[in-house]
């Protein structure tokens, strides 16, 4: 019998994210069968599949369950059906919302190459073969979200555009708090990572990561970087990172320039995470970074690994289980290695699968492991 471990709201969205989600519920089914984890699933609906049946993206009903489960696990949302759609009724509302209402603040984005796509790189194999860093992202302070912002019209019929970079010394050691936890997880290893040299929170970003570094984590080593060089030194030795913390915007674009660094967008997970409340839950949604694909919606090809992938997060970080976490991150690379491929991630010589034929391949590694 399995033993009921947590409370999962799955939430496939549009597109393909019904497809990949599927794979997912196949692992959690083999985690309950052959490793007695019990997970209580709830499945809901959000973005156009919200819209077409609720006339929104997202429902309160859902945001009430997505606040009373132990974690969220997030498909993809958006398509051409709902393109022009006022702007609070696009499907990516539903996923602002989620992330505002559950309070994610830390957007956990790992690079990880796999040994059998190490060919598909921009870069050269030598420079990312083995590759394993992660970058973490501030996800609800900084420029994006800082007062005042707006478009003013100035008397001589210009006009001006505001954006206001802010962060306090709680938004930073909140984040950097969860850095450093994380780089104990892994190879001990914080980069810090601002603008000290120009921006006024740079030099606040800096000061309080040293103070909190000195004070709560001396075993963590912690080093600072401007983003202009991390942004080079992420195409040129990208090896030398462990984990690396920095704000929104930087880390909107060195997340994205380190994801390219490992291939294709189906292989990417995510994880965004909020605070730890009164029972010592820390909210949590996890996610692939790819949307929706609606070019290759219903046709069975879409790359699971990125959802899988998020998946195995989840129980990382989430449910302590890092051993059933690598085992689903073994078998995804020993089914690659067979040469095994997606038509996204496809290369000469390879055998090209269906999605539910990936997915009951990684099944059938996992029984092999
Ligand atoms: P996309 O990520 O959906 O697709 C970009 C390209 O990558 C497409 O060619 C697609 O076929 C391919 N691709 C993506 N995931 C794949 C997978 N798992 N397997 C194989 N190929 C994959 O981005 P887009 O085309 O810019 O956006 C499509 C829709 O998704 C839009 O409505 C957009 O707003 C939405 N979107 C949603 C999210 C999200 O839900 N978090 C993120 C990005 C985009």
């Amino acid at each position: 019998m399995a033993r009921n471990i947590a409370r999962l709201l799955l939430l496939p969205g549009d597109g393909i994210g019904p497809e990949v989600m599927a794979e997912v519920g196949r692992v959690i089914d083999w985690l309950g069968t052959r490793r007695g984890l019990g997970f209580a699933t709830e499945t809901a609906l959000v973005g156009g599949a919200s819209l077409d049946a609720h006339a929104v993206p997202l429902t309160d009903a859902t945001l009430a369950r997505a606040q009373a489960v132990d974690a969220v696990l997030f498909g993809a949302v958006g398509g051409p059906r709902w393109d022009r759609n006022p702007f609070h009724l696009k499907p990516e509302q539903g996923l602002l919302r989620l992330r505002k209402e559950l309070g994610l603040f830390a957007n956990l984005r790992p690079a990880v190459c796999f040994p059998a796509l190490a060919d598909a790189s921009s870069l050269k194999r030598e420079l990312v073969e083995g590759l394993d860093i992660m970058i973490l992202r501030e996800l609800t302070g900084g420029v994006y979200f800082g007062e005042p912002r707006g478009i003013e019209i100035l008397p001589d019929g210009q006009k001006r555009a505001v954006d206001t970079q802010v962060y306090t010394s709680g938004e930073i050691e909140r984040i950097g708090r969860v850095a450093f936890e994380l780089a104990r997880k892994r190879r001990n290893k914080v980069c810090s990572v601002e603008k000290a040299n120009v921006m006024h929170t740079g030099v606040l970003w800096r000061e309080v990561m040293t103070a909190l570094g000195a004070q709560d984590y001396p075993d963590v080593e912690l080093s600072h970087m401007y983003a202009d060089n991390c942004a080079m030194q992420l195409v040129r030795a990208p090896k030398q990172f462990d984990v690396i913390v920095t704000d929104n915007l930087f880390g909107d674009l060195l997340s994205d320039c380190a994801a390219m660094l490992t291939g294709s967008l189906g292989m990417l997970p995510s994880a965004s995470l909020g605070a730890v409340d009164a029972q010592g839950r820390r909210r949590a949604l996890y996610e692939p970074v790819h949307g929706s694909a609606p070019d290759i919606a219903g046709q069975g090809v879409a790359n699971p690994i990125a959802m899988l992938a998020s998946f195995a997060m989840m129980l990382r970080y989430s449910f302590d289980l890092a051993e059933d976490a690598d085992r689903l991150e073994a078998a995804i690379a020993a089914v690659l290695a067979r040469g095994l491929r997606t038509a996204d991630i496809m290369q000469p010589g390879m055998t090209r699968v269906s999605t539910e034929a990936m997915g009951a391949a990684i099944l059938a590694e996992l029984d092999r492991l």
